[in-house]
């Protein structure tokens, strides 16, 4: 009941299939023929009036038929079985397969006439199929029963069926294998889905065939009902395979609208032909793309999906010609993007319905396409603006931020510890070119110097334009030209020199031939020791000896730099910070006695926010502090902020002295009493609230001015601590020497306590010391209960460390310090004093 339709493009497979065929059809047919009938007294018609109808019955059957597309092809769906089950009636079964073929190839020789155009080979194709079909079909029923001029029995009618269902197995494979062919699928997967299309038709077509054979025994007349009955069930088949067909070019354009969301041009206008020729099962699809320059470029594909693409000169036509049904132009918003072609199937003309969603399909089509125009034009905008946010507009040099940035990417490659080298150029004199020839010659001379330097790049090597007449190089090789890597400052060196050298040949600029002259810095480091921003420093300072010293080349020598504009930078900014209040806060770190839990003092620990650079430890800062004239105002300003603290503590009811860390050179410094005495004043802080730390070390030294600061202090009431004790020359007899009220060991050795028996030593002869002396004994430190243990069983009297607290904002500590004091009390002592032991 079903034919394959083929195209006009059958490739060379197509028609080896169709050979193959005939080959089979045209032998049985004639083959049958030579069989012997016995012709039963098959009533009052001759032989040849019997194969006569049957012929007819078999032409019949093709020629009422419906059409539909699959894929890329096209279904008929025919009478065939009824056909097949009335011609077995009605002729010998053995004439039945010559009288199908001559009956199918008048029918197709017709419809080609007034309907649908084939070619005479295509014409034999579909009668050839049918003829194996029925063949098939025949030997099948023949193997039950004769149905010829016999009544209907229920044993004939499931010779019949039998029969029926191997013809239509048959047609079905034949079919879908011709489809395979042409489109390149799998036969298996389409042979399915024609047999499940067709079930319905398959049942209608058997009953159908039963029928008439029932109609023709009992009366003649009766076949007058027939054509209605044939109609009502050509309708229901119809609406059956036109859902199924709704389903799939729905379904089939929705995928094909979801391939469309791609990012670039030649994806989305591929899927735009892929999708379209799924969509309609199209012979073949063109997309142009009109480009925002006006180009236009075709992609094209036909139902064997072959993809195409190409430039297209000729411009698009004003309009579009009226008999077009398959071309729409592509617009959004009005503008015209491309144009989308698609020829259908044919003779198939395309629906109402396939006019719309070819409709809504161009419209999806063009809104992809000028999102992907857009999504180019954005991204290539956002690579200019990528390359200009690290490159230097000039020269075209990566420029400094950038230079850091890769720099450090570079040096991570490098194995930690190779010699890696910066060289920084500075020009001389370059703000002379600027002043008399202008600044276009300047701009000109940097260009011409940026091109010089490159010619003396090795790969893998980075060179960046600073600000300025400035230039960096990072070499990460260092390797001499002898292979030798075991001198990298003199290689570096030879490098800087050779730049210079390349720079001082004549340059035209302006129309005047100069000679540059520049001054290198050169830098070598171990990678991995450094970050760039630091090698940049090194090699400014550097740079600056050079000029300085008059030579082209310097390197650094760290003897010579003292860190000194950071530095400079550095306390700039912390004489700001001193007049501000935010900047500069307290961290606090109680101590708690070890038997008790009670605090035993807070100490305080500068912190600074530093607007810029983050949040700053001491040791970021506090040397440089005290190598400047800021030392008496940072002192003074720490202890004011302490004092503040102790007084409002004083207000809550919390006696809790609190320590502040004095500098060494404080203690040089013959006003620090005086001051400290004012400002206890005007705190109204008893002089016992404040604890003044002092690292051993310095106390040593034994300046006058020392002794008499620290007993003018003494003096003043404050207490005294001896911070990291342990660690100078001889704690034990300073202590003896200056009075004092605490002595805190050194974290050091509260660290190495449980495995080194010295470390233990100090720790306990510390201890005993402080009990002789009446001195409060703060180990410093304690991060595990081990070590809190380890302390307590020692008699070490208090201790402070993380294992306890973290130095923790002002506005935290009293709440701490009351829930401490409130435990002590009730002798609770907690492990930890947030409860967790
Ligand atoms: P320090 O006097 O020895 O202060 C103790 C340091 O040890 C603090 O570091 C503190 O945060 C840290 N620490 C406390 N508990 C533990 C612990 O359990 N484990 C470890 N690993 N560390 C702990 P910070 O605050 O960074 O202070 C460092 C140094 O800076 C101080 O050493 C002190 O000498 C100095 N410093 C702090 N504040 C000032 C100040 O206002 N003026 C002066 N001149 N120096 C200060
Ligand atoms: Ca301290
Ligand atoms: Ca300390």
């Amino acid at each position: 009941m079903t034919a394959a339709r083929t195209t006009a493009a059958a490739p060379r497979r197509i028609r080896a299939l169709h050979i193959v065929v005939l080959a089979i059809a045209l032998p049985a047919a004639v083959a049958g023929l030579f069989i012997p009938v016995d012709v039963p007294g098959g009533g009052d018609l001759s032989p040849l009036a019997q194969a006569a109808i049957a012929t007819g019955v078999m032409a019949l059957g093709q020629l009422a038929r419906l059409r539909f597309r699959v894929g890329a092809g096209a279904v008929s769906v025919t009478w065939g079985e009824a056909a097949f089950i009335v011609g077995l009636y009605l002729a010998p079964s053995a004439w039945l397969p010559a009288a199908t073929f001559v009956g199918a190839v008048l029918a197709w020789v017709l419809l080609t006439y007034f309907s649908d155009r084939r070619s005479p080979l295509e014409i034999l194709h579909v009668a050839g199929s049918l003829t194996v079909a029925v063949a098939v079909g025949a030997l099948a029923t023949r193997a039950v029963g004769d149905p010829f001029d016999a009544r209907l029995t229920p044993t004939l009618a499931g010779a019949l069926a039998l029969g029926s269902l191997a013809y239509l197995l048959v047609t079905g494979w034949l079919a879908a294998l011709t489809l395979s062919v042409r489109q390149a699928r799998p036969a298996g997967g389409l042979f399915l889905r024609a047999l499940r299309a067709k079930l319905l038709m398959f049942v209608g077509n058997v009953l159908v065939g039963f029928v008439v054979i029932s109609m023709i025994e009992r009366d003649l007349r009766w076949l007058l009902l027939l054509p209605p009955a044939l109609w009502l069930l050509q309708q229901t088949y119809g609406h059956r395979l036109r859902a199924d067909e709704e389903r799939r070019l729905w379904s089939a354009f929705a995928a094909a609208t979801r391939e469309l969301s791609r990012l670039d041009e030649r994806a989305v206008a591929t899927a735009g032909v892929s999708g379209a020729l799924s969509i309609f099962g199209a012979e073949a699809v063109e997309v142009d793309v009109i480009r925002a320059d006006g180009s236009r470029r075709r992609y094209s594909g036909d139902a064997s999906g072959t993809l195409a693409e190409a430039d297209v000169r000729e411009p698009l036509p004003e309009s579009l010609p009226e008999e077009a049904a398959g071309l729409v132009r592509l617009t959004v918003a009005g503008a015209t993007v491309g144009e989308l072609r698609v020829r259908f199937p044919r003779a198939l003309e395309p629906a109402q319905r396939e006019q719309m969603a070819l409709a809504a399909y161009a419209d999806a089509l063009a809104t992809a396409l000028h999102d992907a125009a857009t999504h180019q034009a954005l991204k290539a905008l956002t690579e200019r603006s990528a390359f200009e946010a690290v490159h230097d507009p000039l020269t075209k040099l990566v420029n400094r931020a950038a230079f850091l940035i890769k720099g450090d990417a570079a040096m991570r490659q490098v194995v930690r510890e190779v010699p890696v080298a910066l060289l920084l150029l500075d020009l001389d004199r370059f703000k002379d070119v600027n002043d008399t020839l202008g600044h276009a010659a300047g701009d000109e001379l940097l260009q011409s110097i940026a091109v010089r330097l490159g010619e003396l790049v090795e790969p893998g090597e980075l060179l960046a334009r600073f600000d300025g007449d400035e230039f960096a190089l990072l070499v990460t090789d260092l390797e001499a030209p002898d292979g030798d890597r075991s001198s990298p400052m003199p290689q570096a060196l030879r490098r800087a020199r050779a730049l210079v050298e390349h720079l001082a040949a004549p340059i035209e600029v302006a129309g005047v031939v100069m000679s540059v002259e520049a001054s290198v810095g050169v830098v070598v480091a171990p990678a991995g020791s450094a970050d760039v921003a630091e090698l940049v420093r090194r090699a400014e300072n550097a740079m600056y000896q050079a000029k300085e010293a008059g030579d082209s080349v310097a390197w650094y020598d760290s003897a010579k730099d003292e860190a000194s504009t950071d530095r400079l930078a550095l306390l700039a900014e912390l004489r700001d910070a001193l007049t501000v209040e935010d900047q500069l806060v307290l961290a606090l770190q109680p101590a708690v006695d070890l038997d008790t839990g009670a605090p035993t003092g807070v100490e305080a620990l500068i912190r600074w926010r530093h607007p810029r650079r983050g949040s700053l430890s001491p040791v970021d800062f506090v040397r440089a502090v005290e190598g400047s004239d800021l030392l008496a105002p940072f002192t003074r300003y720490v202890v004011d902020k302490a004092l503040t603290v102790a007084a409002e503590w004083a207000g809550e009811g919390l006696e809790v002295p609190i320590s502040v860390n004095l500098s060494a050179r404080s203690l040089l410094d013959p006003h620090l009493p005086s001051d400290i005495a004012e400002l206890l004043r005007r705190h109204r802080v008893p002089a016992r609230r404040l604890v003044l730390e002092i690292t051993e070390t310095v106390v040593l030294s034994e300046l006058e001015v020392i002794d008499e600061v620290l007993g003018a202090l003494r003096d003043l009431g404050v207490q005294l601590s001896v911070d990291d004790f342990g660690t100078g020359y001889s704690s034990f007899t300073f202590l003896t020497r200056i009075p004092v009220n605490e002595v805190k060991i050194d974290r050091s050795f509260v660290r190495s306590m449980a495995d080194a028996p010295t470390s233990a030593a100090i720790v306990n002869a510390t201890v005993d010391l402080g009990h002789r002396l009446g001195l409060r004994v703060v180990a410093e430190g304690v991060e595990t209960a081990d070590q809190r243990a380890a302390l307590a069983a020692l008699g070490c009297g208090a201790a402070q460390g993380y294992h306890f607290f973290k130095p923790m904002p002002a506005d935290k500590i009293v709440a701490v310090l009351r829930s401490l004091l409130d435990s002590a009390q009730a002798q609770v002592f907690p492990l930890r004093a947030d409860g967790a032991s």
